[in-house]
């Protein structure tokens, strides 16, 4: 394939992660060839997928995508077409033999392998150690740390379709953050299935802590980046995490450095141990509780958000009575609600999906509802406070939107005769005046 021009386009359903895998191949293109990024789909020479797996809505919305392809690729043979993520990982055979069409397939586990197939494909040189190349010249990047899982939470498909935990080296890690704050960004966003667990792997042998000897742990690591780049503006933040893995070192970390995001996203899923433990969760909603308490005590402007799970197999009404109780006396800043949908492969789609539809959907709605009560609550308590805030877009000629340390979208408007210096990237501080559904909203004169 000549190279001239190429244009690639990106679709990435999913996670964060999927949105780190789905820059780093195209950076790995853009390092090695005369490719650009395109945002137009039918001026793309080349067009990569990022799959999801973890619902059945997510694999049904990939397929719908992948399948309305064909009529570009009928109109120009020479387009490549690229499926990565879990779903790729998952039912490989089947998306070949469902879409022929497809030219590379492939899932995590064969990432690694990925610069080489690319090198065939399209007969370049593919540098194995392209940094990150903040492709959309975004303020917040993601630097994914690890990836994997060894949980293995009844009802999730991550563990089979990514594999077991890896870490990237620290050296790695350092070096891409350098060179993304030299660009100018201004919130690195460390990612991984389960950050927490992050322990630098065995070839860091000069980096390990000399005293213990110990591989570097996750709240050394973000000591680290921290002290390393204090030259620097910049904010840092981490997603996922799990309650097991929350150690008070890491709170104590937060606390110590203002730079460090004030908010942490703790998956609970269930309010009742008996579902927690079906689902293999590794605590009790105890455990989670005085996990809360214990950062809310040391950091109390903190905002904590949380996924759940309603219609888990067997749940009850009196589990789901639990939920409601944990999540009334818990008060989360924001949460996700989902339903249960099955995943084959795992341990829990082997059980009886037993609740019914319309339970799950009055149970999500009751749910999602207390929820945004709660939320509501919380962010009216910003209304006349100040806040920093990074700029991350503008809507239209006076409206900004950006987020606080707290990690809270804050609206911002400027009248046309403002002298306010507003511009993304730039930290600025604001009044809260308002909050509007999600948002808290300033005004600037
Ligand atoms: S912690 Fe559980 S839910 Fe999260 S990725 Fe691992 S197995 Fe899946």
């Amino acid at each position: 394939m000549n190279t001239q021009h190429y244009k690639i386009y990106l679709q990435t359903f999913g996670c964060q992660m999927n949105v780190a895998d789905s820059e780093y191949v195209a950076s790995l293109l853009i390092t090695s060839g005369n490719f650009q990024i395109t945002n137009q789909l039918n001026k793309a020479d080349v067009i990569i997928i990022n799959t999801c797996s973890v619902r059945q809505h997510a694999e049904d919305r990939a397929s719908s995508f992948i399948g309305r392809l064909k009529k570009l690729k009928i109109k120009n043979k020479d387009l490549k077409i690229i499926v990565l993520g879990c779903f790729a990982q998952r039912a490989k055979f089947e998306l070949q033999k469902k879409f022929p069409f497809i030219d590379i397939i492939a899932g995590p586990l064969e990432y690694e392998y990925l610069p080489e197939i690319l090198q065939n494909t399209f007969s370049i040189n593919i540098s194995k150690n392209s940094q990150h190349l903040n492709l959309f010249n975004k303020v917040s990047v993601f630097v994914p740390i690890m990836t994997g899982c060894n949980n293995f939470c009844s009802y999730c498909i991550v563990p089979y379709v990514r594999g077991t935990e890896k870490y990237r080296n620290i050296k790695e890690i350092l070096s891409e953050i350098k060179v993304l704050l030299d660009k100018g960004v201004k919130e690195i966003i460390l990612i991984g299935q389960n950050v927490n667990s992050y322990k630098s792997p065995n070839l860091d042998h000069e980096l390990t802590t000399e005293a213990t000897n110990q591989n570097i742990n996750f709240a050394q690591l973000l000591e680290m980046i921290v002290n390393l780049y204090s030259s620097y503006k910049f904010w840092i933040r981490f997603l996922t995490n799990h309650p097991k893995d929350i150690s008070y070192d890491i709170i104590k970390v937060i606390k110590d450095y203002s730079n460090i995001s004030r908010h942490i996203h703790l998956p609970l899923q269930s309010g009742s141990n008996r579902i927690l433990q079906l689902m293999n969760r590794n605590y009790t909603v105890e455990k989670y509780k005085e996990i809360i308490q214990m950062i809310r005590q040391e950091i109390p402007e903190i905002s904590i958000t949380t996924d759940l799970i309603v219609g888990f197999p067997t749940e009850k009404e009196e589990d789901f009575e639990s939920t409601l109780q944990i999540v009334k006396e818990l008060q989360f800043d924001s949460a996700f609600v989902f339903k249960y949908s099955p995943r084959k492969g795992t341990k829990a789609a082997e059980l009886l999906d037993n609740v019914p539809k319309e339970v799950k959907e009055k149970r999500h709605f009751k749910l999602l509802k207390l929820c945004e009560e709660i939320s509501y609550k919380k962010n009216l308590k910003y209304i006349g406070t100040t806040q920093e805030v990074l700029i991350e877009l503008q809507k239209d000629k006076n409206t900004f939107i950006g987020k606080n340390i707290t990690n809270k979208t804050i609206q911002i408007t400027i009248n046309d005769n403002s002298k306010s210096n507003i511009n993304i990237g730039k930290f600025i501080t604001t009044k809260i005046c308002d909050i509007k559904n999600h948002l808290l909203i300033s005004k600037l004169s």
